[in-house]
């Protein structure tokens, strides 16, 4: 039976993030899988979530009952205030924007793309070109037969192509949904101004029959601050609009294996409220029946216990500044080097990633020649980057870029 399953195509992230650990040179360095670490290339356990886990671990009131199928309650409405800002957000205040617990982000993206599917019969999206991997798979698995991208990216200014991506939305047919990075777009690190999205607002209030689902996976992480990185977010909840925001605890709480998401709503009316929940209920019961509960309880002490609140803001802090420095630490060094090209883009951009320009050749001598992995795309993730060894990965750009 199973001899007609052809193979499948490999996961790039993981395949080059496993060839990385496959290498033995001493000098390696990983700037592939997007996750944190700290200035000895370690992974970083917050030590906001480590006092909330003992917290948890010493109160014998908590058991491993199964969560509702929506998830914790606590932990929803707290992540759901931390996106929209809470009761000074007019749809919060009225009752009709709710949160559903997720496994992480894909899980928000997935339960949600099945229900814009099923419920509401949306065929065609809208991803932008490049994006995160997964958004075109996840979206297709959910059911939906159109896959489209709009133009983001422009190679020569290494900057947004805002005139293309808003051309791009004025032509997609009725009924897309428009797949939006809230903050630190990913790969490039670029996103639009306030006025952009004020442009792009004003588009979409002509548009009605576009649905918007933002995608935040690094709100607080990309700027360290929790509004800055939410604004898009806030400002169409603001405008009067309906959407959808896919949230991942993964990079901000550093919780990514524990997949603790969450699905925010905001609808026009309240009265629509409970009705959709009965159909989310539905798709995650038939999908994974309830959530687990392990991230969830530590989010939503953090994010309701006001000590822990401000040590964990301090906690993003730390990432998000540590980056900063990298960024600056690696512009210094090709600039110094004289590397060909203008390197002012990777201090402008912002978040974890960083779209540097290498074209694919040079990241196959980077690879081969430096032990140094990156995405064929000349994405890298500058956690991986550290003091120790920022002058080997600069030295290795402006030999893939002057050979
Ligand atoms: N969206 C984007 C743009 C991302 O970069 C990520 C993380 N790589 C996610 C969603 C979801 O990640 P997770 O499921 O781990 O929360």
């Amino acid at each position: 039976l199973f001899s007609s399953v052809e193979q499948g195509p490999p996961i790039e992230v993981f395949a080059v993030n496993k060839a990385f650990l496959d290498d033995t040179h001493p000098a390696k360095v990983n700037l592939s899988v997007g996750a944190y670490r700290t200035e000895e290339c370690k992974p970083w356990v917050l030590p906001v979530v480590r006092d909330a886990e003992k917290r948890l671990a010493a109160d014998d009131s908590l058991n491993h009952e199964y969560l509702p199928v929506l998830g914790l309650e606590s932990f929803t409405q707290a992540a759901t205030s931390m996106l929209l800002g809470g009761s000074e957000c007019v749809a919060v205040a009225e009752g009709r924007a709710f949160g559903i617990q997720t496994l992480s982000g894909t899980g928000a993206l997935r339960v949600g793309a099945e229900f814009l599917h099923r419920q509401l019969g949306y065929q065609t999206f809208y991803y932008s070109n490049p994006t995160w991997e997964n958004h075109g798979l996840l979206f297709k698995n959910s059911g939906f037969t159109d896959a489209r991208t709009y133009r983001y990216w422009n190679a020569k200014t290494r900057s947004i192509d805002f005139d293309g991506m808003y051309e791009d939305f004025e032509n997609a047919p009725d009924k897309s949904v428009l797949i939006l990075h809230a903050c630190a777009h990913n790969p490039t690190g670029c996103d639009p101004t306030k006025e952009q999205w004020s442009k792009l607002a004003q588009l979409l209030k002509s548009r009605p029959s576009l649905f918007i689902f933002f995608d935040s996976a690094y709100q607080g992480f990309a700027s360290g601050d929790l509004e800055r990185d939410a604004y898009a977010v806030r400002y169409f909840a603001q405008e009067g609009f309906e959407f959808m925001c896919s949230q991942s605890f993964a990079k901000n709480f550093g919780l990514y294996n524990e997949r603790i998401g969450n699905l925010t709503l905001v609808l026009r009316n309240a009265s629509q409220v409970t009705p959709v929940k009965s159909q989310l209920t539905l798709i995650v019961r038939a999908m994974y029946s309830t959530p687990p509960n392990h991230g969830a309880r530590i989010v939503s002490l953090v994010l309701n216990d006001p000590t822990l609140y401000e040590q964990w803001k301090q906690c993003i802090q730390t990432m998000s500044s540590r980056i900063k420095q990298m960024r600056l630490g690696l512009r210094e060094r090709l600039e110094k080097l004289n590397t060909p090209g203008s390197w002012n883009h990777i201090t402008e951009q912002i978040g974890m990633f960083s779209y540097t320009g290498l074209n694919p050749d040079q990241v196959a001598h980077i690879v081969s020649q430096h032990h140094v992995y990156l995405l064929k795309s000349g994405r890298i993730n500058m956690c991986g980057l550290t003091t120790g060894n920022l002058d080997h990965v600069a030295n290795a750009i402006h030999d893939a870029v002057t050979k």
